[in-house]
């Protein structure tokens, strides 16, 4: 049986009946935080730039030259083209998602013996972008880019495929590879959004 327990409202006294102690103090801090900045933005007509870390929507980095070292190893057994993604089709990422039937990949053996990725698909529309899967890949293919804005007018505009994830980590790199590893744009941006931080 669910046990409700009521606890009685305290009458108010005469003194906050007559001079609406009350509304005053509820006032004072709707006053107060009105004349404080706003740290909302009106999007989507004013859009951030999020930090480099952000968790936003996949990407797949390509054979372009900067590689980990772990890419040169694997690379042998592989059929990669420069320009192309650098997915070794290990499965990595899909073991380490919480929803791995949101991956499809596909790779097949060609004649010369090396291995060669036809599809690489990703639902994420069931993807809670808690990062497992780019934690997870050994050559530093599939990441996450500053792209927030994923909202399409039908479900399988939720599918990334090989190449716009490829297109996607492009842009990304493009725009964003030389930028420092930080939480934040820079201290500017953040003491605009949140103040000065003191550190103890
Ligand atoms: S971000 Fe998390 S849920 Fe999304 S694909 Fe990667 S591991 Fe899976
Ligand atoms: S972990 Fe990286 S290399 Fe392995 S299948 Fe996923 S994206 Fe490809």
């Amino acid at each position: 049986m669910v046990r409700v327990k009521y606890v009685e409202r305290p009458d108010l006294t005469n003194t906050e009946r007559i001079f609406f102690i009350d509304f005053i103090k509820g006032m004072k801090i709707t006053i107060k935080n009105f004349f404080k900045k706003t740290i909302t933005t009106a999007y989507p007509f004013e859009k951030l730039t999020p930090p480099k870390r952000f968790r936003g929507a996949h990407g797949h980095r390509v054979k372009n030259g900067k590689e980990p070292p772990s890419f040169k190893v694997l690379e042998k057994f592989m059929e990669i083209n420069e320009g192309e993604s650098r997915c070794v089709a290990c499965y990595m990422c899909q073991q380490a998602c919480p929803v791995p039937e949101l991956f499809k990949i596909e790779a097949v053996q060609l004649p010369n013996g090396k291995k060669k990725v036809l599809r690489f698909d990703m639902n994420l529309m069931n993807c809670m972008y808690c990062g497992l899967c780019t934690e997870a890949c050994p050559v530093d293919c599939i990441i996450h880019t500053d792209i927030y804005e994923t909202a399409t007018y039908h479900r399988a505009g939720g599918v990334a495929h090989l190449e716009d994830l490829s297109k996607r980590a492009e842009d990304f790199d493009r725009r964003r590879f030389n930028e420092p590893d930080r939480i934040w744009i820079d201290d500017e941006e953040r003491s605009k959004l949140w103040g000065q931080i003191k550190w103890s």
